[in-house]
C-alpha cells in the first residue's frame, strides 16, 4: 500500500474467509457493495440506483476495518483509506485538499472506495459539543461540509462508494444520514460464541496446534474479548510456546491457557448486551 499522512491506497488481500462470525453483515455488504460494482450493468438495465454509502459503527477492535477491506477485496475495488482522526489534526485547509484530491483520484481509479476510519472525527454533529457558532465553522464542520459536498458531486461518477467506521454513531452529524448519502447503517457487534470459535479458527489456521488444543472451550472462557484481542490471545499463546522452548514444534492448551490468563477483556457486559 501507498501511505501519505492520513490516506492510504491499496489493493485489499482481505477477504470474507478472513472475518469469523458476521454472516449477516457480511451479506449486506455484499449485496449493498459488491453487487453494484461488480454487476453495475444488471443495476443500469433494472433502473435501480445503488447506494452510496455505508456507516459501519460498534466497539472497537470489532472487525469494521477488516470488513471493508474484505469488501474492496471482494468488488475488486482500490481501497482509499483516511483517517478521520489526522485530517481533524491537519492545518486548515489542508484535510479539505486531501478529502478533494482522495474522492478526485477515486474517481479516476474507478471501481473505488473511500474509507474513512474514525468518522466521527471529521463527522461530528454540527454546533455540537464544542459550541463553535455557524458562521465561524470549525475544522470538523468545514470537512463535514467538504464531505457532503464530494459524496453529493458521486451522482455523475460511478462505481465510487463511500464507507465509514465509528464507535461513536450518535456523534454522527443527521445530514450524512439522510438519502443519497450513508443510506446504510450496519452495526458490527462483539463475538458471540460461535464468532468467537470461527475468529479462533481464523488466527491459528497457520499455526502448528497439538490435538489437546480446544478451540471450542476456549471460546467459551473468552466471553468479553473483541475479534482483536482473540487475534492477541493466539499470537500470545505462540510465545509462551517458544519461551518455554525455543524448539518447539506445536503450541499446546496450556501455551493458551498461560496467555490468556495474562490478557484482560476491554469490552464490558452493558457492550455485550
Ligand atoms: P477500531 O474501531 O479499533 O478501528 P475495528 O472494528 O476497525 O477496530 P479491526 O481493525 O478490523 O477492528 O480489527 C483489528 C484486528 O482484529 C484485525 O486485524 C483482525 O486481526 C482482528 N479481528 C477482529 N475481528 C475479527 C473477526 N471477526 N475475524 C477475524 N479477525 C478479526
Amino acid at each position: 500500500p501507498s501511505i501519505t499522512r492520513g490516506l492510504t491506497e491499496e489493493v485489499s488481500k482481505v477477504t470474507w474467509d478472513d472475518i469469523g462470525g458476521l454472516k449477516e453483515v457480511k451479506k449486506k455488504l455484499q449485496q449493498a457493495v459488491e453487487w453494484p460494482i461488480k454487476h453495475a450493468s444488471a443495476f443500469v438495465r433494472l433502473g435501480l440506483t445503488p447506494i452510496r454509502g455505508v456507516l459501519l459503527h460498534g466497539p472497537p477492535g470489532c472487525s469494521k476495518t477488516t470488513l471493508v477491506k474484505a469488501t474492496a477485496h471482494a468488488a475488486q475495488a482500490s481501497l482509499f483509506s483516511l483517517s478521520g482522526a489526522e485530517l481533524y489534526s491537519m492545518y486548515v485547509g489542508e484535510g479539505e485538499a486531501l478529502l478533494r484530491r482522495t474522492f478526485q483520484k477515486a474517481r479516476l481509479a474507478a471501481p473505488s472506495i473511500v474509507f474513512f476510519d474514525e468518522a466521527d472525527a471529521v463527522a461530528t454533529k454540527r454546533g455540537g459539543e464544542d459550541g463553535h457558532s455557524s458562521s465561524n465553522p470549525t475544522v470538523g464542520e468545514r470537512l463535514l461540509s467538504t464531505m457532503l459536498t464530494e459524496m453529493d458531486g458521486l451522482e455523475l461518477a460511478t462505481g465510487v462508494l463511500v464507507l465509514a467506521a465509528t464507535n461513536r454513531p450518535h456523534a454522527i452529524d443527521a445530514a450524512l444520514l439522510r438519502p443519497g448519502r450513508f443510506d446504510l447503517v450496519l452495526y458490527v457487534p462483539p463475538p458471540d460464541l460461535e464468532a468467537r470459535r470461527e475468529i479462533l479458527q481464523v488466527h491459528t489456521r497457520n499455526m502448528k496446534l497439538d490435538r489437546d488444543v480446544d478451540l471450542e472451550q476456549i471460546a467459551k472462557e473468552t466471553e468479553l474479548f473483541t475479534g482483536a484481542e482473540l487475534a492477541g490471545l493466539c499470537r500470545e499463546a505462540g510465545i509462551v510456546a517458544l519461551r518455554e522452548d525455543i524448539s518447539a514444534t506445536v503450541v499446546c492448551g496450556r501455551h493458551f491457557g498461560v496467555a490468556s490468563n495474562s490478557l484482560r477483556p476491554s469490552l464490558t457486559e452493558l457492550q455485550i448486551a
